[in-house]
């Protein structure tokens, strides 16, 4: 498996959690927190912030929505500890995985 090169193909936009907000019972959006790849889940309207955890990655099917860029497949979750703990999303198809905090948008750029 080789990671797969997005080649300036941009970001998707945010996609939906699997967690609702505790303040407002709204939903909220998966965003990119740091260089490295930290993602969490956000309520824009009360700025709060949720951890995700590993279970709601792999299990949750907030993330099903995202298909292979290359066959449009469905991709398969896994976390991988040689991309610093980043959630891989794999195509066995096409024998590369993407790092889901390369589709989504950083957070600094929702404010
Ligand atoms: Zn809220
Ligand atoms: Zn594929």
């Amino acid at each position: 498996m080789r990671r797969y090169d997005l080649n300036g193909r941009g970001r998707l936009g945010s996609i939906t959690g699997p967690r609702m907000c505790t303040g407002c019972g709204g939903t909220t959006e998966v965003v990119v927190m740091t260089p490295r790849g930290f993602l969490k889940s956000i309520c824009r309207p009360c700025l709060k912030e949720f951890s995700l955890t590993h279970d709601e990655f792999l299990e949750g099917d907030a993330f099903q929505a995202i298909e292979c860029p290359e066959c449009a497949g469905a991709l398969t979750p896994s976390i991988s500890f040689l991309e610093q703990g980043n959630y891989l999303l794999a195509c066995d198809a096409c024998r590369h995985y993407l790092r889901l905090a390369d589709l989504l948008p950083y957070v600094a750029s929702l404010r």
